[in-house]
């Protein structure tokens, strides 16, 4: 990725599916018809292909109801549904609790079928897939590149900002949230695969239209979306992270701990077997080429090549390289020095 002007996207459904729409060269479709597009079924159902009736929203099934009259959704007059889809959607300027409140139950409702339905991210991701197969190869990169620029220039604009300022904006999202929702998107991209494209675009698309109800997804997948429980808060800045992702010839890697003694100091183990932290097991030491572990009996490699960044790292098969123990020793030796020093 290279460093461009400006590309920072406020985090909206419509937003970020303009990125899409602008490089297909193609008109988006307005509020209904976009939400029925991209989620077909989710928050929109179709009650009546033939006739024409005003939609509907009821609280208790947070659903709204349409039916399609001429090829499209039909909304009506119903102002009241038009402010609910807009704050979906991220263009409401309204401010009526009312239509607040609706909004946020249909993202509450939306994020419990995202985690519920294991099948429910396959959809999403199949209905990416129908959409980017219109675009050409360049058209493609292009995508990539500006779905790497959106994610980075968010980031470094979100960031700028206070704390006050960023929980005041309608429908704030946590610092943790963005964090997740972001490293996950930037991981998938950094991988540069087709598949990394439509995880990404779905982890931006998820995080547009569920604001800070996204946690609860980002808690529940890792970033390819299997299924994974986790903490939603690696340590870690995120604008580091995203660096070390984007820019890695700039990243320079820095180690600040005091096990010196060990061979690879700051790395914790664990047992490809059962998961056991095996510096925990008696007798374990990290000079040793192999450790069985004492737990399952698994024979642990310890090495270079065993060695990950982080957890998606390891669920997508990245391990250090002879260039990375190169680098970590480097950072090894200047923890020395600077030891000395003091
Ligand atoms: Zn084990």
């Amino acid at each position: 990725m290279t460093e461009k002007e400006g590309c920072e996207i406020d985090l909206r459904f419509g937003r970020v599916l303009e990125l899409f729409y602008d490089i297909a060269g193609k008109k988006m479709p307005k509020q209904l018809d976009l939400l029925d597009e991209w989620l077909p079924g989710f928050i929109i159902e179709v009650r009546d292909e033939e006739g024409k009736i005003d939609a509907e929203y009821i609280d208790s099934e947070t659903t709204i109801y349409a039916s399609r009259h001429n090829g499209s959704l039909y909304l009506g007059s119903n102002t009241r549904i038009n402010q609910i889809l807009g704050r979906l959607i991220g263009t409401a300027k309204g401010n009526q609790e009312k239509e607040r409140k609706a909004a946020e139950l249909i993202r509450k409702d939306t994020a419990a079928i995202l985690i519920d339905q294991p099948d429910a991210t396959d959809t999403l991701r199949a209905t990416i897939h129908e959409h980017l197969k219109l675009l050409s190869d360049d058209q493609l990169n292009e995508f990539h590149e500006k779905l790497c620029a959106a994610v980075w220039d968010s980031t470094v604009e979100r960031y700028k900002k206070n704390g006050y300022e960023r929980l005041d904006e309608p429908f704030p999202i946590d610092d943790e949230v963005w964090d997740g929702l972001m490293y996950n998107a930037g991981y998938q991209l950094h991988l540069y695969s087709y598949e990394g494209i439509i995880n990404a675009f779905g982890w931006l698309i998820i995080g547009g239209l569920l604001r800070n109800e996204a946690g609860r997804v980002v808690r529940m997948y890792h970033s390819g979306f299997s299924a994974v429980n986790r903490q939603i808060a690696e340590d870690g800045e995120i604008l580091d992270k995203l660096q070390y992702l984007f820019f890695p010839e700039q990243y320079q890697s820095t180690y600040s701990g005091n096990d010196l003694e060990k061979k690879y100091p700051g790395i914790s183990w664990q047992c490809d077997g059962c998961g056991e932290i095996l510096e925990n097991q008696a007798g374990f030491d990290d000079h040793l080429p192999v450790w069985q572990c004492r737990h399952c009996g698994h024979l642990n490699r310890i090495d270079i090549s065993a060695i990950s960044d982080n957890t998606e790292d390891r669920l997508n098969g990245f391990h250090y390289s002879d260039e990375d123990l190169e680098e970590f020793n480097r950072a090894i030796a200047e923890r020395m020095q600077e030891l000395k020093k003091n």
